[in-house]
């Protein structure tokens, strides 16, 4: 195989760079929002009037964005093209009263976020990073830098931990982040004092872990790529760059919109998750600022299409049993279109279709993924999306191994691969 080529490799040194401002949803949202602004992007208040007629606008909700392109020739009937994604990854959350700790240890109390491979997240400096919200309602984002750490169990005193590692949920998944009694110091305070916040301000918090180490190349012909919240950052990070380009084309004849929500990773059920009214709000109010009565707006969405992009399995080779015996995607051959007979992905013929087309128009090439009938298929923000608004959808995304380990590994090639065929989706 070739070495990846220079484009390849400097996409992947932007997603590192795009992963280590994004330690949390908070994070990854604000940065869309950055690098959006800097493109010339305009950020909306939900509370106020938005502008109608030709624009790129975005809106921020808590650790969800929605960013669209309104070209000069968009009319009420104008369908949208929908790029889909999520903020979240699976890891820890800070609990209520979380500066702990026992036998001169300083601990962090969290609950479990979603389903992380638990083991993953040992012996890796950590980062604590979210939300702080204090007196006056404000918000501030906040981000410890490298401050925790979950140390495993040495060898000597549990001989048989390669035969059997399992950890307590809770017993054995609280960090540590310094030394001294447990009510010598206060995590809070340690969180807010890098940004410059009194702790007494604080009211409340959404802070989660993030591992603390920057993404990188590696392998031979450089075929890897490895980072944490590659699930589902890959994917956003993508969009925004696809986003970035395809704005420059203003005689489209569809409005490109990019939706990046947070919590797939506990069910989307939230304001900010797919299953809440966050992207319906905004296409309604897009359709309204083109003057679009309620038919031209159903009119446009029977038009429509969603991609939903999220990371899928690369066949193991250690494991390839798992996978079906003869469609097995592998890292490095391009994106998957990912299908199964349940809907747990909303892929069907037609949209396997209209993906090959644009895959085709951006000269990649994709595989598919399907399972072995005997092990059970996670789900995506595909199938709600498509429920909810009943936009035309298709899920599809890049292939990694280690899904749900602090730090996963995709193909380097794929990376850029699934932003240019965001591109050409967003092109029409
Ligand atoms: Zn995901």
């Amino acid at each position: 195989m070739p070495a990846a080529p220079a484009a390849a490799l400097a996409h992947a040194d932007d997603l590192a760079g795009f992963i280590a401002a994004s330690p949390s949803s908070y994070h990854a949202a604000a940065e869309v929002a950055r690098r959006l602004e800097d493109a010339g992007f305009e950020r909306r208040d939900e509370a106020e009037a938005w502008p109608t007629g030709p624009g790129k606008h975005l809106v921020v909700r808590e650790g969800a964005v929605i960013a669209w392109v309104v070209p000069e020739g968009a009319t009420a009937t104008s369908p949208v093209r929908i790029f889909g994604a999520h903020t979240d990854s699976p890891g820890f959350k800070l609990k209520p009263q979380p500066s702990t700790g026992a036998h001169g240890w300083l601990q962090a109390g969290v609950e479990v976020y979603g389903g992380p491979l638990l083991n993953s997240w040992l012996d890796r400096e950590l980062r604590l990073a979210g939300r702080l919200v204090l007196d006056d309602g404000s918000v501030v984002l906040a981000d410890s830098g490298p401050l925790l750490r979950l140390p495993q169990l040495a060898i000597h005193l549990d001989r048989e931990a390669n035969d059997h590692l399992a950890l307590d949920k809770q017993r054995q998944t609280q960090p540590v982040w310094g030394l001294g009694a447990a009510d010598s110091a206060d995590l809070l305070a340690e969180v807010a004092s890098t940004v410059g916040v009194d702790a007494s301000r604080i009211r409340g918090w959404d802070l989660v872990t993030a591992d603390a180490a920057r993404g990188a190349v590696f392998g031979k012909d450089d075929a890897f790529f490895a980072a944490g919240r590659l699930d589902d950052l890959a994917s956003v990070h993508a969009g925004v760059v696809a986003l970035i380009a395809a704005a420059a084309d203003d005689t489209a004849d569809h409005i490109p919109v990019l939706a990046a929500f947070d919590h797939e990773e506990i069910g989307s059920a939230t304001r900010s998750g797919a299953a809440g009214p966050f992207l319906e709000e905004v296409l309604e109010r897009i359709g309204l600022g083109l003057g679009a009565s309620r038919e031209e707006r159903m009119r446009a969405l029977a038009a429509s299409w969603c991609v939903s992009s999220d990371v899928g399995h690369s066949v193991h080779p250690n494991y390839a049993e798992k996978h079906d015996p003869v469609v097995k995607p592998v890292l490095g051959s391009g994106p998957i279109l990912k299908v199964n007979a349940n809907q747990r992905y909303t892929t069907d013929g037609v949209g396997s279709a209209a993906w090959l087309g644009w895959c085709e128009a951006a000269g990649v090439t994709s595989q598919s993924f399907v399972s072995n009938n005997t092990v059970p298929c996670g789900s995506t923000i595909g199938p709600i999306m498509a429920t909810r608004i009943g936009i035309r959808t298709v899920d599809v995304g890049i292939p990694i191994l280690s899904m749900h380990s602090a730090r996963e590994l995709a193909g380097t090639s794929d990376l850029l691969d699934l932003a240019h065929v965001a591109e050409a989706f967003f092109r029409g």
